[in-house]
């Protein structure tokens, strides 16, 4: 024996909705067969399965920038070019910048 949780009357084990008030009963075992979900569920794992791009290259090229400003540059161009994920592509274009801003800085102390 159950009870429905909107109005506590005795249900059978098997009660798919209550006798008395028709409240769904969520402990139902046939509601909560997934047959429905299932399609969807084996097809998921085809969208999200792309793994996590890894931002080495990005991070490299950022601290590098900082040295030589001409390889954080070109990591950075190769950066935008190759990451998909925006978080990626942003740190890459960080990476440019740096390279630039860093190549200015070199001039500068140089002239
Ligand atoms: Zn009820």
């Amino acid at each position: 024996m159950k009870t429905c949780q909107n109005c506590g009357y005795q249900l059978d084990d098997y009660a798919v909705s209550c006798y008395n008030c028709g409240a769904p009963c969520p402990n139902s075992n046939y509601q909560q067969t997934p047959y429905q979900n299932n399609p969807y569920q084996q097809q998921n794992p085809y969208v999200p399965a792309e793994k996590p791009e890894s931002p080495v290259l990005a991070i490299i090229a950022i601290i590098i920038a900082f040295f030589i400003p001409i390889v954080g540059f070109v990591c950075g161009i190769i950066g935008t070019v190759k990451y998909k994920a925006s978080k990626n592509k942003t740190m890459s274009i960080i990476a440019i910048v740096v390279s630039i801003v860093m190549w200015l800085v070199n001039i500068a102390l140089l002239v």
